[in-house]
């Protein structure tokens, strides 16, 4: 097959302008020409994050992002409550201990979404908890947390709320200020629909006060340091100016388009695979399905490795796969980044064929037809 489409949940496809902007001659990060950059960028994160508050850049991968959520907050010794639910709460759980919190782990079934009656007694019965970690979206098991209902209970303890969004901070609705988020995180190759390269995190008004005086040591992630620089209209270090003149674009094209709209495109395409996998027998391994990305369970038997590098060789299609106890089970489709119909029903033919070839009883053309036809009767 020719065309090869990229539906991972992170790095995804760029629009044909982020290529392009990417490709422009360099120029240097202090100049006139990107000081306005910066200063729109700066302005328009706002509307992304859904805060009033100040949002920051780092030249990092996301895990960067949470690294400096961490450092920036944290006290050795604070007592941390990690809700782990897959690959990137342990990510975030092992941190904390590197440095130096006590950390208690919630840990919940993969692919379940943590109960927040559970967090809540969690903090009553330990006072001293200081941060409480959570990805809004597990993007391991493709499950979305309740971050609404959490943020209302730990908005009345003595606890921060930290918010990994790394696949749904600009994926689906997730209004920083208003749900009681004190830290917010996103990530340039997931939810912001550009190469890998850039994290951007917020704070809340109460994080900030923390963070003020937090004593573990910081420097690279010195977000008193990067404020300092923003206020001057510059980065504290060199600012990826590609990244950033790309991300320009993105955010401009967002509030053109509204975020409200933006968020409907992904859910229907979150919708859309659904409904196929349906179609084709495939059930969801999360009850708490993410719009941003959808894990499909692989028929029992059918050797899940082997498939997905059939996938990739033979009809160039990359999706992801599973990591862990997950390994082989299931495929993970992104629904992040420059998705055009053609690429989801495109998506969903050609993965209709690989089934067959693995033995399974499945008609691809029907689920083609299918596809566009789902796809047409439900524009947005
Ligand atoms: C991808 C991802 C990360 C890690 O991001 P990197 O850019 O690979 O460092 C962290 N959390 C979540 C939820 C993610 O999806």
């Amino acid at each position: 097959m020719s065309n090869p489409i990229l539906l991972a949940p992170g790095p995804v496809q760029l629009h044909p302008e982020v290529q392009k902007i990417l490709s422009q001659p360099m120029i240097h990060h202090r100049t006139p020409e990107f000081d306005q950059i910066l200063a729109r960028v700066l302005k328009n994160l706002k509307y992304l994050f859904q805060t009033k508050n100040h949002v920051f850049m780092h030249t990092s991968t996301g895990s960067g992002g949470m690294e400096s959520a961490l450092v920036n907050t944290l006290n050795p010794g604070d007592q941390v409550l990690a809700i782990v639910s897959g690959k990137f709460g342990e990510r975030w759980a092992e941190m904390a201990e590197v440095f130096g919190a006590k950390v208690q782990r919630l840990n919940v079934e993969w692919g379940k979404s943590v109960d927040p009656q559970e967090v809540e007694k969690a903090l009553k019965q330990n006072s001293e908890i200081r941060l409480v970690l959570c990805q809004a979206c597990e993007t391991s098991t493709a499950t979305s947390h309740d971050i609404r209902t959490l943020g209302k209970i730990i908005s009345k303890s003595n606890a921060l709320f930290l918010v990994d969004g790394i696949t749904a901070t600009g994926a689906y609705d997730i209004p920083m200020d208003e749900w009681h988020i004190d830290v917010l995180i996103a990530g340039s190759q997931k939810a912001v629909m550009l190469p890998t390269g850039l994290s951007l995190i917020a704070f809340s008004e109460k994080a900030w006060k923390i963070s003020e005086t937090a004593k573990t040591p910081r420097y690279y992630f010195d977000l008193r340091k990067e404020l300092k620089s923003n206020k001057n209209g510059e980065t504290f270090v060199s600012s990826p100016v590609p990244l950033i003149r790309a991300l320009d674009y993105v955010l401009t094209r967002i509030q053109e388009i509204t975020l409200e709209k933006h968020f409907k495109q992904l859910r229907r395409r979150a919708d859309f695979t659904r409904e196929i996998a349906h179609e084709m027998n495939l059930k969801l391994f999360s009850s708490s399905p993410s719009d941003s990305v959808t894990a499909l369970v692989l028929p029992a038997g059918l050797n899940g490795v082997q498939f997905r590098e059939e996938l990739e060789k033979k009809y160039a299609v990359t999706v992801m796969g599973g990591q862990d106890q997950l390994k082989g089970k299931i495929i993970r489709i992104g629904h992040m980044g420059y998705i055009l119909d053609d690429h989801m029903v495109e998506t969903m033919h050609r993965l209709a064929l690989c089934l067959k070839d693995f033995g399974v009883s499945i008609d691809p053309e029907k689920i083609k037809v299918k596809s566009s036809d789902w796809l047409k009767a439900n524009q947005v």
